[in-house]
């Protein structure tokens, strides 16, 4: 048995379509067109990466897409400034700061300033607590874009066991509230879990959001378990790895997300999705 693919990049292709449709519907009845603020503070060379892939994404579905890029220096205070003129725009449809931030910035009270309904990462307290209570207005973009790679191949997962490995507030802790909404039975691992392979070896679905190459191997998959790869690890030898070894699992697993072209490009393609409901949002 070998795994069926998982194509985030022909998922994202899709997803961005539609979001282009709606882009358009949008502008003719707003008179102006959806529109996405990215802050970035430094000069972090995978950040600067991230940033320009967000920006042009956003302009070919059709949103508008500003980049404010700040100098490393800039001080916590002007950073909360800056946010404040946004979150009063009323063109602002979406504001995300890159992350990680300089050190001598807090990236929480950060995340806190920004409007919670223009918080299009998701990252908010509020909009946290939303997504744990069962009415989320924004889902983080990596776990969203994971239950539409999940639902693309139609995997069962009401009474599914999903083993999420990694625990950050921006992937792992969010993928298990939706998970468990969508009425799996949850185990989520982090670097303090006893023997993991005896967890992971139980998981109908296996989500791997860790950031350690090739931590997930053939031994620790069920065979015929759903495996989605979120890390995302550079090499030594400059090539891009993920947390599953790949090839090892391939053969094991049911289905499988590569890297890259996995959930990397869904991420980008639910920031786009997430502007376009907070855009409407505000029309209504
Ligand atoms: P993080 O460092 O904030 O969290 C990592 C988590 O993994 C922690 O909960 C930690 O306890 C756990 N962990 C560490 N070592 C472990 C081990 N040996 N066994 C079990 N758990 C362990 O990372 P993050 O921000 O959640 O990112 C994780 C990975 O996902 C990184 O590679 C990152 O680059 C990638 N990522 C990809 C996307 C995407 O769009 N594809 C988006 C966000 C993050």
């Amino acid at each position: 048995m070998t795994a069926q693919l998982i194509d985030g990049l022909a998922l994202a292709q899709k997803t961005r379509a539609q979001v282009a449709q709606r882009a358009a519907a949008f502008e003719q009845k707003a008179g102006r067109k959806a529109g996405l603020t990215v802050i970035l503070v430094g000069e972090n060379p995978a950040s600067q990466v991230y940033v320009r892939n967000k920006v042009k994404a956003c302009e070919a579905a059709g949103l508008k897409s500003e980049l404010i890029v700040l100098p490393a220096e800039t001080s916590q205070a002007a950073l909360l400034t800056k946010i404040d003129q946004l979150n009063a725009d009323t063109s602002v449809d979406g504001i995300l700061v890159q992350l990680p931030l300089p050190p001598q910035i807090d990236s929480h009270r950060v995340i806190e300033a920004i409007a919670a309904d223009k918080d299009v990462d998701g990252f908010h307290v509020a909009n946290a607590g939303a997504l744990m209570t069962g009415a989320p207005q924004f889902r983080p973009c990596t776990p969203y874009g994971v239950m539409k790679m999940l639902e693309s191949i139609e995997t069962p997962i009401r009474g599914a066991h999903a083993v999420i490995v990694g625990a950050s507030n921006i992937v792992g802790k969010p993928m298990a509230m939706l998970l468990l909404a969508a009425g799996a039975t949850i185990t989520l691992c982090n670097s303090k879990t006893r023997d993991l392979p005896a967890m992971t070896r139980q998981a109908d679905i296996l989500v791997a959001a860790v950031g350690r190459p090739k931590l997930i191997t053939a031994s620790m998959v069920k065979p015929g378990a759903v495996v989605i790869d979120v890390g995302i690890n550079r090499l030594d030898d400059g090539k891009l790895a993920g947390d599953v070894d790949f090839e090892s699992v391939k053969p094991v697993a049911g289905a499988i997300t590569p890297v890259p072209g996995g959930v990397g490009p869904m991420t980008i393609a639910m920031l786009l999705v997430n502007t376009m409901e907070s855009a409407e949002r505000r029309l209504v």
